[in-house]
């Protein structure tokens, strides 16, 4: 299995990502002639789940292959890179909003030392679209005069300006990665995960080519009612005040998500700093150091705050994306388009509605969800931009 073996359905970006290490290796063993072969700044673009930052980590690891770069994903290097504990890589993963301008300020300064392994210093981003815009300006020093081994790998969700700015994007190489079919992220279930093929294949379908979202799906039960839950929406919308009812279900259901995902992790940071700040000491010492403290449980109330809100829009998010694949279910079979159905589960459903329903009113509803989404993501406040959406849904 080579590093690429979990990169599904995307056989273009695999052969450009394999010729590109394959002459990074030619390089690395001094052959001049690879230079121009080989790129110092790349972005990974493509739909959720598509598999951008498995691609960057993918290709940072066959950067270390001590077999050509080949990536055959059994030496010293592949290993330690895909196992997240090479020297010569690190990763930004924001568990926030946004990368501050400080985090890449030393990440870029750190990017500039020589590889310790003698091959590649590889910088995966990802969610580069959360840069700051003084976060991006450090970054882009980085990018235009790199470090002579140094690699900077970039997801975004597209190479639109609002995700990327212009001046990194035209330093950097692109590769376009495809939302996977549902018969290949089923394959990579089975294959990878040991999930039966039948839960494999509704879970592919219900995902929406997402592959991280469809392990869940199969996995985890309470994803799996979570979904349903969400599914139940449409036909629970039946006047005004079912409308808002729904909207507040839907905004409590992301939020428990969210509270439920850092409960643990939240407490244990908050004991862990008042511990090394010495809380519950006395004397004089111990009274300074408390009064220095107060700003850092602030900082780190602020970064729980920001991680918190971060998973509460994805949850919502997600649950937006599945109610978006009802209405797509729908109009599909008004449409008697020749695809498959994502909710094979609610097909009864979606055709009852394709019945009551006309074409163009499927679509509004469908555009309803995307603009919630947008919106969101535009910081209007969850709750006004879902209330809005369910009396368009109702409406349609
Ligand atoms: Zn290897």
């Amino acid at each position: 299995m080579t590093v690429f073996a979990d990169l599904v359905g995307q056989d273009d970006a695999v052969e450009t990502l394999s010729r590109a290490a394959a002459a990074a290796a030619r390089i690395v063993a001094g052959d001049t002639g690879a230079q121009g072969a080989m790129t110092h700044a790349w972005i990974f673009t493509g739909p959720p789940g598509s598999g951008r930052s498995v691609a960057a980590r993918a290709f940072a690891a066959a950067l270390q292959c001590e077999r050509d770069g080949v990536g055959c994903g059994e030496c010293h290097g592949c290993h330690t890179a895909l196992g997240g504990t090479h020297a010569d890589i690190r990763y930004v993963v924001p568990e926030g909003l946004s990368i501050g301008v400080n985090e890449m300020r030393a990440l870029v300064l750190r990017a500039g030392t020589a590889p310790s392994g003698g091959r590649w210093q590889a910088v995966v981003i990802e969610d580069a679209d959360r840069l700051t815009e003084a976060a991006g300006n450090a970054l882009l020093k980085a990018v235009e005069e790199p470090p002579p081994r140094t690699v900077f790998l970039l997801c975004t969700p597209s190479t639109h300006p609002d995700d990327i700015s212009v001046t990194i994007r035209s330093r950097c190489r692109v590769v376009p990665l495809r939302q996977p079919s549902a018969e290949a992220v089923a394959e990579v279930l089975v294959r990878r995960d040991g999930i039966a093929p039948d839960v494999a294949s509704w879970a592919a379908a219900a995902s929406q080519g997402h592959v991280g979202r469809a392990k869940r799906l199969a996995r985890d039960t309470d994803a799996r009612s979570r979904r349903e839950a969400v599914l139940t929406v449409p036909r629970r919308l039946t006047g005004v005040g079912a409308c808002f009812d729904a909207a507040s279900a839907l905004i409590e259901a992301a939020e428990a998500e969210a509270a439920a995902a850092f409960a643990e992790t939240d407490a244990a940071e908050r004991a862990a700093l008042e511990q090394a700040l010495g809380a519950g000491g006395t004397g004089r010492g111990a009274t300074g150091a408390m009064r220095g403290a107060a700003g850092q449980l602030k900082d780190l109330e602020k970064r729980q705050k920001s991680r918190f809100t971060r998973s509460q829009r994805d949850a919502l998010d997600r649950a937006l994306v599945d109610l978006a694949g009802f209405y797509r279910d729908v109009l599909i079979t008004s449409l008697r388009a020749p695809v498959e159905v994502v909710h094979t589960d609610t097909a009864a459903q979606s055709s009852a509605a394709a019945g009551k329903w006309s074409p163009e009113s499927t679509l509004r509803r469908l555009e309803a969800i995307l603009a919630c989404r947008e919106a969101i993501e535009q910081n209007v406040k969850p709750k006004i931009a879902v209330e809005a959406m369910m009396l368009n849904l109702w409406r349609g």
